[in-house]
């Protein structure tokens, strides 16, 4: 047995499905997952000592790639003057100061310990702001599992809210309205109907937990539109495209300014920190300015905040989304050439470090109900070909797949080389 194999039998005896998480039980993908013990730059060294080139960069945040010697010193120091103290420090102003310097219209900020928490924060923030309770969200956006969020689309038009997880209670889903994505007609339909009753809308701008599908033109303009004509706030869940897509996320590339922004992943350096914010109007209302109330005993924690920023200061070195996102592009013209060559049908999406592919006949991807109709089986097996030739992806077909500035030339070259044999293997 592999040392992977057998840390994930004793995992399962106390963890539940082994995991901490469930997309790393492997289950989209089949087999049994790999434990890794550490990583550097573009790779990632498993429990057995095989060398990965990883694209999942822990879902997001390691976008300077594994241990980068600037966020190591910095997480080193600020642990050498205390891990936590439950009490403001200076750090957390600097932080505050630097994401309302990159985000335009963020004018205050709340830090916290997750994606989750940003969400949810934001998401009932809104809803204090505005005094309504319904909210929007879109098929095949994730944007963490508070209760309201976990709410299952029904196919086609508006779905009233099933909870399509045991434990969210039918009465808390039904304030969720879930459209789908890019489909810019039904948002206004129902804003025609019931937009004095929105609370706000939450959308991924660009989604990547469906796989990564970027949004038509138009749509992010129609959402901001009529949140601005029926008052319902606008909260881009920036978690994923945060400091991914570009410096100032999808907002900052696409040029579509939100009520509020949610972030994650990357601006904790790879500590376990978000962040919402936006208009000082509705973040007053937060406690202890405001009535809604949200707190956290580790927000802002000193540790992670220096990890962030070191992360933040490396990001932001001149062209560094130019060469991040030429990376991203050239490995998936270098994958759809593998595949061509295969005769395999297949397309991608790309922005900024962030990427998806696809195997489909189908040339443009945007919607959630594309996504589920390509071949599963055949991505099943190009993920465990390139896995057994040393190629880490993300384990599952409904997610993104992420650079960082480590992946060089030389990392790219033999992932797409590695790709053509896979896929002749098809
Ligand atoms: N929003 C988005 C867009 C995400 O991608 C994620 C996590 N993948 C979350 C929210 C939740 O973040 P976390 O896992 O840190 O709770």
């Amino acid at each position: 047995m592999s040392r992977s194999e057998t840390l994930f039998a004793a995992a399962k005896n106390h963890i539940p499905g082994g995991v901490n998480s469930p997309v790393r039980a492997f289950k989209g993908v089949g087999g049994d997952p790999i434990f890794f013990k550490s990583g550097k730059g573009a790779y990632l060294i498993d429990e057995d000592d095989r060398q990965y080139i990883d694209y999942v960069g822990s879902w997001g945040p390691m976008i300077l790639g594994h241990g980068n010697p600037a966020i190591i010193r910095a997480v080193q120091e600020a642990a050498e003057r205390g891990l936590s103290f439950g009490a403001p420090t200076a750090i957390e102003v600097e932080m505050a100061y630097k994401v309302c310097d990159i985000f335009p219209g963020m004018d205050m900020v709340r830090m916290v310990s997750s994606g989750t928490e940003a969400t949810m924060s934001a998401i009932r923030l809104a809803r204090g702001y505005t005094g309504r309770d319904k909210i929007v969200k879109f098929e095949g956006c994730y944007h963490g599992h508070a209760d309201s969020l976990l709410v299952k689309a029904g196919s086609g038009a508006l779905t009233l809210g099933v909870p399509n997880s045991p434990g969210v209670p039918a009465s808390v889903a039904e304030h969720t309205l879930t459209l789908e994505y890019n489909n810019s007609d039904q948002v206004r339909e129902l804003f025609n109907t019931i937009g004095g009753e929105i609370a706000c809308i939450i959308v991924e701008p660009v989604a990547g937990n469906m796989n990564c599908i970027p949004p038509v033109p138009g749509f992010l303009e129609c959402l901001r539109e009529v949140c601005d004509q029926s008052g319902a706030v606008l909260i881009l869940d920036e978690v994923m495209t945060g400091f991914r897509v570009s410096l100032s996320g999808a907002q900052g590339y696409y040029g579509i300014e939100p009520d509020l922004t949610t972030l994650g992943k990357v601006i904790g350096g790879g500590m376990p920190v978000g962040a919402f914010g936006g208009k000082k109007v509705i973040m007053d209302c937060i406690a202890p300015t405001g009535p809604v109330y949200q707190a956290g005993t580790l927000s802002g924690n000193p540790v992670a905040m220096a990890a962030g920023l070191a992360m933040i200061d490396g990001v932001s070195t001149a062209g560094f989304y130019e060469s991040l996102s030429q990376k991203a592009a050239s490995l998936m013209q270098g994958l759809q050439g593998a595949a061509d060559a295969a005769g395999i049908p297949f397309t991608t999406n790309q922005v900024g470090g962030m990427f998806g592919f696809f195997f489909s006949d189908e040339k443009a991807i945007n919607r959630f109900e594309q996504v589920t109709r390509c071949n599963l089986e055949r991505f099943q097996k190009f993920y465990h070909l390139m896995l057994d030739n040393g190629v880490y992806l993300a384990p599952s077909a409904y997610e993104a797949g992420f650079v960082s500035s480590a992946h060089r030339d030389t990392e790219l070259e033999q992932t797409i080389n590695i790709a053509h044999k896979v896929m002749q293997q098809l």
